[in-house]
């Protein structure tokens, strides 16, 4: 399976169910190929925004809020 845009060989499976590279499926599409998988890529996303020291959770924030 090659790439439609620019013929170049298709490697992850993600590419090659789109039929274009990432770089071309961004391009094309003006989204990216990985959130495309919306319930997945958000999900880590999320967890990722929560964990980073320093910042408010989100049920810390809503304490706030509540206050
Ligand atoms: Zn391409």
């Amino acid at each position: 399976m090659i790439c439609l845009n620019c013929g170049r060989k298709l490697r992850s499976a993600v590419s090659v169910e789109a039929e274009y590279g990432p770089v071309c499926y961004e391009k094309m599409f003006g989204t990216s190929l990985r959130s495309s998988r919306k319930d997945r890529v958000s999900e880590v996303d999320d967890t990722a925004c929560y964990d980073i020291p320093g910042q408010m959770t989100i049920e810390e924030y809503l304490q706030t809020i509540s206050e």
